[in-house]
């Protein structure tokens, strides 16, 4: 496998790809060999390998007879809740572990249109409810900057896989940050757009009021030109926008720094964050200001509240999608004594742990005499962060804040502490429940002995405003420099 292939941005593939310099079939050959290569991180759920080579054979005649899409023989991971025809889809559930749907995601259609190829299908915390990779029923996920630890979650395969260069860019999906955080966990580009911007057509729902999709690469040219291919309009999702999608590509290198006001919520700026962190972000809004950017102190005073009201809202709307499993219809059955019984022994066996804690929270949260005492006040929660944000954006163009409070942390670490855990997300789940674009973009390292760890940098922009976000954060990509993630073999 050439390391010099493998380690190219999307956008360089393609162009080596439009040029005829190397074929699909090569460059899927070399992530292929890097894909097992680096097999003992865990990234992948299956490679799907005879699908990757066919893609790729098609992308290479796309080519030669003249028609080939804007991301022919591009390979990419797949996050295992995007339902793929014919390929096992298992949300890194028990539950759904002999699933193969009858169908294709919205999403994942839209990528083998343009004419991507699917590498395979990535670890993730089952049903996307974790932070850290660990929930997966099919073990977790290590991070490629050190083995020992964590990569985020729950878009832990995605971002792992695209920071170890197991693939040019993946899908994932973020409900309260999974995929801002594993992007800052991996020195990789997330960005989750705003909520409608994508289907959530042929996603395993985990909390349908939050759930996006969204994408990681390993620049912000690679990250834009991957959503404008998944996002728009969907008839089989009424809650995708009937909008049209910017060129964001072509939009980059118009962003105008002069007069561009950044807020820095002074919620973000906590106690509880590693200093590292805040002072990389700090330094990335100075060079901003630099630049002739305005940095200006903002406050978003129910941002406390925001972590609280998500685990009464998220995990409500969890219950009432899981309820679907139960056995009969699809995903694992074991048989009881009855109908009721059979229903137990399948949830029992199907779900994980996080899980189960998230079902019973979620019916508790919605059970009569507790709805309004919890739900209710959640939502109304949920509607005084997403006010504060719209405050905020008549005063400032976007605003810039750590990504995670913390570094990358051992496996196991947190392991038996879910609250300590769900802490994790205290920044990126606010916008989350507005509803608003978020992107994390790396902001320098961070030192632990012997071991360098990323730190990500999130910018939060305005509803529909992930054009400006891209352009901040390819103007950023410039001012820092070129970073690039390890190429280790383990
Ligand atoms: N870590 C958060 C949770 O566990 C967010 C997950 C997500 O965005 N899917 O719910």
């Amino acid at each position: 496998m050439s390391r010099a292939i493998v380690t190219l941005s999307a956008t360089q593939a393609l162009s080596k790809l439009r040029s005829k310099e190397i074929s699909a079939t090569e460059l899927t050959k070399a992530v292929l060999e890097r894909a097992k290569q680096v097999q003992v991180l865990n990234l992948f759920l299956e490679i799907t390998e005879a699908k990757a080579l066919e893609q790729a054979a098609a992308a290479d005649a796309a080519y030669a007879a003249g028609n080939a899409g804007t991301l022919a023989g591009l390979p990419l991971g797949i996050k295992d809740l995007f339902c793929t025809a014919g390929i096992k889809t298992t949300a890194a559930s028990k539950m759904l572990a002999p699933f193969v749907p009858a169908y294709e995601s919205t999403v994942t259609a839209k990528l083998w249109a343009a004419g991507a190829v699917n590498v395979g299908k990535l670890n993730m915390d089952e049903f996307a409810m974790g932070g850290s990779g660990e929930n997966s029923a099919f073990g977790p996920t290590r991070n490629p900057w050190d083995a020992s630890r964590v990569p985020g979650g729950s878009s832990s395969g995605s971002a792992a896989a695209v920071a170890a260069y197991a693939c040019f860019g993946a899908t994932g999906s973020d409900t309260g940050g999974s995929i801002r955080q594993p992007a800052s966990f991996t020195g990789t580009v997330g960005i989750k757009p705003t909520y409608g911007r994508c289907s959530r057509f042929g996603m395993v729902a985990f909390a349908s009021s939050l759930d996006q999709a969204g994408v990681f690469a390993r620049t912000t040219a690679d990250a834009a030109l991957l959503l404008q291919t998944i996002a728009g309009h969907d008839p089989n999702d009424s809650t995708s926008a009937p909008l049209a999608v910017p060129n964001w590509v072509g939009e980059l290198g118009q962003a105008n720094l002069k007069g561009l006001k950044i807020g820095l919520p002074k919620e973000y700026f906590i106690d509880a964050l590693n200093p590292v962190i805040k002072d990389a972000v700090m330094a990335a809004a100075k060079r901003f200001a630099a630049e002739g950017a305005e940095l200006v102190d903002v406050s978003l005073p129910s941002t406390p509240y925001a972590v609280a009201a998500y685990y009464i809202v998220a995990p409500a709307e969890a219950a009432s999608n899981l309820a679907r499993y139960d056995g009969m219809r699809y995903g694992l059955r074991v048989e009881g004594n009855g109908l009721i019984e059979t229903y137990i022994n399948s949830r029992t066996a199907g779900f994980g742990d996080e899980v189960k804690r998230r079902i019973m929270v979620g019916n508790y949260a919605l059970s009569s005499g507790y709805y309004d005492a919890y739900y209710t006040k959640a939502m109304q929660v949920r509607t005084l962060i997403a006010n504060e944000f719209d405050a905020v954006f008549k005063q400032v163009d976007v605003l810039f804040c750590p990504t995670a409070p913390s570094l990358p942390f051992k496996i196991g670490a947190k392991a038996n502490d879910p609250v300590s855990l769900y802490l994790e997300d205290a920044f990126t789940i606010p916008a989350s429940m507005a509803g608003l674009p978020g992107l994390s973009v790396p902001c320098g390292t961070a030192h632990e002995g012997d071991v360098t760890l990323p730190i990500g940098l999130q910018m939060i922009g305005p509803r529909w405003q992930e054009g400006r976000l891209l352009q901040l954060a390819q103007a950023w990509e410039q001012l820092r420099g070129t970073f690039t993630t390890p190429f280790k073999i383990y």
